[in-house]
């Protein structure tokens, strides 16, 4: 049995080959959201194994290990969350997926592993604890609209015991492999959903003259929304507009009667978001008025954006560094427009979200990429970082 208070990274470098067990299979089976059973199943075991107690509910394949139950320190929430994505790998790994169109491209299973290591090393303590810890494995993150947070939290896992701090992670190949980043305040974009529809005339496309060309005002909205971007928000408020898909016509001498744009809108400041609804809403209709046609509107509001409180992120840094070491903590400059339903916790308890260093020599790939392969040193600091974070917190009350 090993010391009690043995630092976070030896014990995670100790149960590392544990942690690679649990995230091959895991890798192995990867399942998209809201279709996660074999991999709660594989959670519940891995708890099991641990001597863990935890619950799960029916309908929903969230897990919810708590530890310390009863302890009178700060109750401390971490996250990791669960799915996969429709991609078909290409990594080469030994481990890697069988099942055909999906993958583990975003790093889930690493966070999934990783919170298995830092809960083993959490309850090798046993009654030292310093407080209760819930292990909060979150179904559907990449669903992109309600999520797996939103829903987890009203099936309860922040009650009984009520949660203090909550702390999550997310691999980063942007950040050096066995680094951990933080940083304050605006963190990660709100994301929501755009569709146009442009009505317009079809007809022979040799007489264009006959009616509205759907084409042509999709063309034009396109173009519009990037002048929203560059003239409407603030320019040190970062803003994104980004139309991922025009579907319309059938072939090259028929004008349809219809064009479909699909995008996403990315801002941090709630009154940037709605700044942008607005104005956005208004330059389509008004594009397709001024050419004589009409444009429906769909704005899907999606994750909000995600905030780390400066003074709980400082802290936790200060205790990275004390516990991994100033080498292995990073104080990153820039948010990125991506997005997490971690900021549904945020938006209830401080807490923060760090980004987990796992870029490769040599492996340029990025998250949602067929080859992003996350390294084995991840898992270990990983582990570390979320102990580490846990025992920062509950070192002083909430
Ligand atoms: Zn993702
Ligand atoms: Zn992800």
């Amino acid at each position: 049995m090993p010391a009690r208070r043995e630092p976070p990274l030896t014990a995670a470098r100790r149960l590392l080959p544990r942690m690679q067990i649990w995230r091959e299979a895991i890798h192995r089976e990867p399942e998209l959201s809201h279709r996660e059973r074999t991999t709660r199943e594989k959670i519940t075991s891995a708890l099991d194994e641990l001597g863990i107690p935890y619950r799960t509910c029916s309908g929903f394949y969230g897990v919810l290990g708590l530890l310390g139950e009863g302890r009178p320190g700060p109750v401390v929430a971490l996250r990791a969350d669960m799915d996969a994505l429709p991609v078909t790998e290409a990594t080469g790994l030994p481990f890697s997926s069988r099942i055909d169109g999906a993958m583990h491209a975003c790093g889930h299973d690493v966070h999934m592993a990783a919170l298995l290591g830092a809960g083993a090393i959490l309850a090798e303590r046993g009654r030292s604890i310093a407080g209760p810890v819930k292990l909060i494995f979150q179904p559907a993150e990449e669903d992109g609209c309600e999520g797996g947070a939103l829903p987890f939290l009203r099936r309860g896992c922040f009650r009984d015991p009520k949660v203090d701090f909550v702390v999550g992670q997310h691999v980063d190949p942007a950040v050096p492999a066995g680094v951990v980043g933080l940083k304050a305040g605006p963190c990660m974009a709100a994301a929501d959903t755009l569709k146009i529809v442009v009505h317009g005339h079809g007809g022979h496309a040799s007489s264009p003259h006959q009616g509205p060309d759907a084409i042509l005002i999709a063309a034009e909205i396109v173009v519009g929304l990037q002048a929203l971007v560059s003239r409407v928000r603030n320019p040190v408020d970062p803003v994104v507009v980004s139309v991922g898909s025009i579907h319309g016509g059938t072939r090259h001498n028929i004008l349809p009667d219809e064009v479909v744009l699909e995008g996403t809108v990315r801002t941090f400041r709630p009154s940037t978001r709605e700044l942008m609804e607005r104005a956005l809403r208004r330059r389509v209709r008004a594009i397709a008025q001024s050419l004589g046609a009409r444009a429906s509107v769909d704005y899907e509001r999606g994750y909000p954006a995600l905030w780390n409180p400066p003074k709980e992120t400082f802290r936790i840094e200060q205790g990275l560094r004390s516990a991994l070491g100033g080498a292995r903590v990073r104080e990153l400059e820039f948010p990125v427009m991506g997005a997490e339903d971690f900021a549904r916790y945020l938006e209830r308890v401080p807490g923060t979200f760090l980004r987990l260093g796992a870029a490769t020599p040599g492996r340029a790939a990025s998250l949602h990429s067929a080859t992003f392969a996350p390294p084995e040193e991840s898992l270990e600091v990983g582990a570390a970082a979320l102990v580490a974070a846990t025992d920062t917190l509950q070192r002083s009350r909430a």
